[in-house]
C-alpha cells in the first residue's frame, strides 16, 4: 500500500538537487536556487496525473482538510456532514474553522449512507464530506444529487485514495473541491504533506494565500506582497516536494502492482462462501490499496482477528470497529469535548450529542469488516501463503461460532 515501500534512488535524487542549492523554501530565492522548483513542479504534476485545473500543496493531509475549507468558505455557524468511519484529521479540520462536525452512517461502501445524509440535513448545513477509505469511494453521483438539490458544496477527502477514480475521474477532482495526504503511510509520501485539488480558481487562488500568512503572491519582492485577507503557515518544504516528486512518477506502478496483488488475495478469500466483500461504485475504479471484506458477524469476525492474534499474522489486516484512529466507537477525546481551548458554543453542544446518537447501522457494518493492506512488495508465493493462513483462520473462527 504505502509508497515508502518503494523508495529508492529517485527520492534520494531530487531530495539531492534541493540539498545541492540549499534553498529548502518554496517561495523567494530566486537566483541562488537555480531553477529548482520542486513544490511549483509538484503542483503541476499533480493536475496533470489527476487531471484537475488547480493544485496546492500544503504541509499536511489535515492542513489541507482545513485550507480548502477555508477557501470554500466554511465557518462558524456552518454544518459539515461527514462519516463515523473515517480519520480524526478530517473533524479536527472541520472544529479547526469553526465549523460543527455532523457525523452520520456509513453504508456498506465503507462510506457516507445517501440516506443518512439526507436526514441529516438541516438549515446550517453548508457541506458534505465523503471521505473515500481504504482506496476506494463513496456513492458520488448521489451524493451530487443530494448537494444539487440543497445547494451544499462538496469537499472530497480523498487522502486515502490517492490514484482511485469514479466513473472515469479522479476522486478529489469531482467536488467543489478535494484533497490529498502525502504523509508516511499514504499512497504517495513526502514524509509530511498535502494537497487541494480544485477546477475553480477562486478557490485555488484562496488556497494559495491561505496556506502562506494570506499573502498575495503578486510580485518579486515577498516583503511587499499584500494580504488580501488572513492566513496560516501551511507550506511545504521543498525537501519534502522533492520526494513527492519522484513518487508521483511511480504513481502508476504502485497501482498496477496493488490491483494485481488485491486480485489474487480477493480469489483467495473468494472461495470461502460466508466472506462477502465492500460495494465498490465503481469497481474500475478501486486503487486496491485494501481488500476490505465482512464476516458474517461480529463474533466471528472478532473470533477471526484472536485467531489471527494467536499466530503472530494480523498484522496488516484492519479491525477499524476496534481501532482508536478510524471509528466514532473509540472516540472519547471528541465525545467529551477534550479541547485545549475554548470550542464554540456550538461545537461542544454537537459533539456531546454523539454520545448519545445512534450509530447502529454503522456498528453493524464495521463490526464485522476487515481491512487487509496490499502490499507492493509481495511475492505470487507470499499471497498464496497470505491466503491461504487468513481463510484457515476464517474457517476456524466460523466452527467455533456455530
Ligand atoms: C491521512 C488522512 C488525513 C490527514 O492526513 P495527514 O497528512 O496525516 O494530516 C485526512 N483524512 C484521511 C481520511 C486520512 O487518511
Amino acid at each position: 500500500m504505502p509508497g515508502f515501500e518503494l523508495w529508492g534512488k529517485e527520492e534520494k535524487q531530487h531530495v539531492n538537487d534541493v540539498l545541492e542549492t540549499g534553498i529548502l523554501m518554496r517561495y523567494g530565492f530566486d537566483a541562488p536556487r537555480k531553477g529548482i522548483w520542486k513544490s511549483k513542479e509538484l503542483e503541476k504534476a499533480i493536475t496533470e496525473t489527476f487531471g484537475c485545473q488547480y493544485a496546492q500543496l500544503t504541509s499536511s493531509g489535515t492542513a489541507a482538510l482545513t485550507t480548502a475549507m477555508a477557501a470554500l468558505g466554511i465557518g462558524a455557524g456552518d454544518e459539515v456532514i461527514m462519516p463515523a468511519f473515517t480519520f480524526v484529521a478530517s473533524f479536527e479540520a472541520v472544529l479547526s474553522v469553526g465549523a460543527i462536525p455532523v457525523l452520520v452512517d456509513v453504508d456498506e461502501t465503507l462510506t457516507l449512507h445517501p440516506e443518512a445524509v439526507k436526514k441529516a440535513i438541516t438549515p446550517k448545513t453548508t457541506c458534505i464530506m465523503p471521505v473515500h477509505m481504504c482506496g476506494s469511494m463513496a456513492n458520488l453521483d448521489a451524493l451530487q444529487a443530494i448537494c444539487n438539490e440543497h445547494n451544499l458544496l462538496l469537499l472530497e477527502d480523498a487522502c486515502q485514495s490517492i490514484g482511485a477514480t469514479y466513473k472515469g475521474k479522479h476522486l478529489g477532482t469531482i467536488g467543489n473541491a478535494g484533497t490529498f495526504s502525502f504523509d508516511f503511510v499514504k499512497t504517495i509520501t513526502c514524509a509530511e504533506g498535502g494537497a487541494v485539488l480544485t477546477n475553480n480558481k477562486d478557490v485555488y487562488i484562496k488556497c494559495d494565500g491561505f496556506t502562506d500568512h494570506g499573502h498575495d503572491h503578486i510580485g518579486t519582492d515577498r516583503g511587499a506582497e499584500l494580504h488580501p485577507f488572513l492566513g496560516y503557515n501551511f507550506r511545504i518544504s521543498e525537501l519534502h516536494a522533492a520526494v513527492g516528486l519522484a513518487q508521483i512518477k511511480k504513481l502508476a506502478t504502485f497501482l498496477s502492482i496493488q490491483r494485481k496483488n488485491h486480485a489474487a488475495l480477493k480469489n483467495i478469500l473468494q472461495q470461502v462462501p460466508e466472506i462477502s466483500f465492500r460495494e465498490i461504485p465503481d469497481p474500475n475504479g478501486d486503487s486496491c490499496t485494501f481488500l476490505s471484506w465482512f464476516l458474517p458477524s461480529e463474533n466471528i469476525t472478532k473470533s477471526f482477528v484472536e485467531e489471527m492474534k494467536t499466530q503472530g499474522i494480523l498484522a496488516g489486516n484492519f479491525y477499524w470497529y476496534a481501532n482508536n484512529w478510524h471509528y466514532i466507537k473509540q472516540w472519547q477525546h471528541l465525545k467529551e469535548v477534550k479541547s485545549l481551548y475554548n470550542l464554540n458554543a456550538e461545537q461542544k453542544i454537537a459533539l456531546q450529542t454523539l454520545q448519545t446518537q445512534d450509530f447502529s447501522v454503522s456498528d453493524a457494518i464495521m463490526s464485522r469488516c476487515i481491512s487487509t493492506a496490499i502490499g507492493l512488495l509481495w511475492t505470487d508465493e507470499q499471497i498464496q501463503d497470505k491466503g491461504n493462513k487468513m481463510v484457515d483462520a476464517v474457517k476456524k473462527a466460523l466452527a467455533s461460532n456455530k
